[in-house]
């Protein structure tokens, strides 16, 4: 029986004469009820315009959250979040950060205005034991995070906290931190990590004035073949070992930050979960957008 069927039977219930509050019965059936283990996404969010344009890559993003089941809450790792130590975004209404220059009015005027999550982030503080994950006031969401929520979840009305990634910390801290945080997918938590696999302004081409029409030099487009070829077989170390894989992988990880999000959401995979590639692209020539869904 559903919550839905439940809840129905209880106009049955109350027809007979027996009376239980609906609270009380809502809490036991929240214990008892085991919660759909939710998938895992690791988001190329690429050109922060990708949250108001209608494009190929915010259409495809708009299509995977058509097919999530609704998560009680979401548990977003971005690459724009760097501290000394690990926090979560503690506000109950995180404000949305505006962190670039140079783009539209209309970028800025974007609001996503989703709750935070009191009950998230004290599940990621018990969670994780590797560090004193802090609480933080001082930040929100930040554009890794809404240029990526906005077309997922374009309703704003999941809660949503943000963990930052420890800037001193190596690959293999942050996918053991990531592997503390598993429970939570078992407790409706959806967790969205949100780079770029390929990542450096060191080597940008653009074609046809369009940062996002696809182009990517030659070891773009290997480095991005890679990275899915250890995806696809679970090759775990060799993703830690990021550094040690040859002259694409350097090229396209020349700073950790937005390839480290991809370890928080592969730390979390079990085995014989499917995945499933989406926005497949290199662009600009020395990007990808390219992203994962495990399920
Ligand atoms: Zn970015």
């Amino acid at each position: 029986m559903d919550r839905k069927q439940f809840i129905k039977s209880l106009g049955i219930l109350s027809l007979t004469g027996v009376s239980m509050k609906l609270n009380s019965l809502n809490s036991i059936f929240d214990k008892s009820a085991p919660t759909e283990r939710m998938p895992l996404l690791f988001v190329g969010h690429g050109n922060p315009m990708n949250a108001i344009e209608d494009n190929a890559f915010s259409r495809e993003m708009k299509a995977i959250g058509k097919t999530l089941p609704k998560p009680k809450a979401i548990l977003m790792v971005s690459a724009h979040w760097e501290t000394k130590g690990t926090f979560v975004t503690a506000q109950d209404l995180p404000p949305t950060i505006h962190d670039f220059g140079g783009f539209p009015k209309e970028l800025f005027a974007t609001q996503y205005p989703a709750p935070g999550s009191k009950w998230l982030r004290e599940e990621a503080k018990k969670s994780v034991t590797l560090t004193n994950v802090e609480l933080n006031e001082d930040w929100g969401f930040d554009h890794g995070c809404w240029s990526v929520t906005k077309n997922i979840f374009p309703e704003a009305n999941i809660p949503v906290i943000q963990l930052s990634l420890d800037y001193g910390k190596d690959a293999q801290y942050h996918y053991d931190l990531a592997k503390q945080l598993s429970s939570l997918r078992e407790k409706g938590v959806l967790v969205i990590g949100s780079g770029n696999m390929v990542h450096n302004f060191g080597y940008v081409q653009i074609k046809n004035n369009d940062f996002n029409a696809p182009f990517g030099h030659d070891w773009a487009l290997e480095a991005n073949e890679k990275f899915k070829k250890y995806i696809l077989t679970d090759d775990h170390k060799s993703l830690i070992d990021y550094k040690k894989q040859g002259r694409e992988i350097n090229l396209a990880v020349p700073t950790p930050e937005h390839y480290l999000p991809l370890l928080y959401t592969l730390a979390l995979k079990e085995k014989n979960e499917n995945i499933t590639f989406f926005n497949d692209v290199a662009l600009a020539g020395s990007f990808s957008m390219t992203s994962v869904m495990i399920k």
